[in-house]
């Protein structure tokens, strides 16, 4: 398989293969331990293997390759030009299997957030969204109900 691909793929199907502890994934982890969260790594018993998992906020953070798990719009969401029918289906089903994941995670109340490897190339932008996400409560979006007093 990998000698079908141009250098550019192939590094990239490399650093899956050498592990899941990839480059944007340790990135993100240090922003979140810098923000103080505690948080459990490839939590096989979930759906999709989690790549952080903060079991008490009930919350999951996802970090996607964009090649992989095919970010729309992006540069690096390319089609190898080779083989266009292998990549296409592949792609495809992958795709499918995130969302069905995504799917399972939502209906048993986990709140998920997906990186993209590319938002990471801004670690400003990227910290900010990782910190509202870990901050939001689903408490705090619940108007505020102010009960009037009123002694006679
Ligand atoms: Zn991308």
């Amino acid at each position: 398989l990998v000698d079908y691909l141009t250098p550019e793929a192939r590094s990239i199907l490399m650093s899956r293969i050498r592990g899941k502890d990839t480059a944007p994934e340790m990135f993100v982890r240090r922003i979140v331990h810098s923000l103080g969260y505690r948080y459990r790594l490839h939590c096989r018993n979930l759906p999709g293997t989690p790549d952080l998992v903060f079991r008490r906020l009930r919350k999951i953070i996802f970090v996607h390759g964009c090649f992989w798990h095919r970010h729309e719009g992006c540069r690096f969401a390319y089609t190898p030009k080779t083989r266009r029918p292998f990549w296409e289906e592949k792609f495809r089903l992958n795709k499918e299997r995130d969302r069905r994941h995504l799917l399972m995670l939502r209906r048993d109340g986990w709140d998920v957030l997906i990186l993209w490897e590319c938002e990471l190339e801004s670690p400003a932008a990227a910290g900010g969204r990782i910190r509202r996400f870990l901050c939001r409560t689903k408490s705090a979006s619940k108007p505020t109900h102010h009960r009037q007093i009123s002694k006679h």
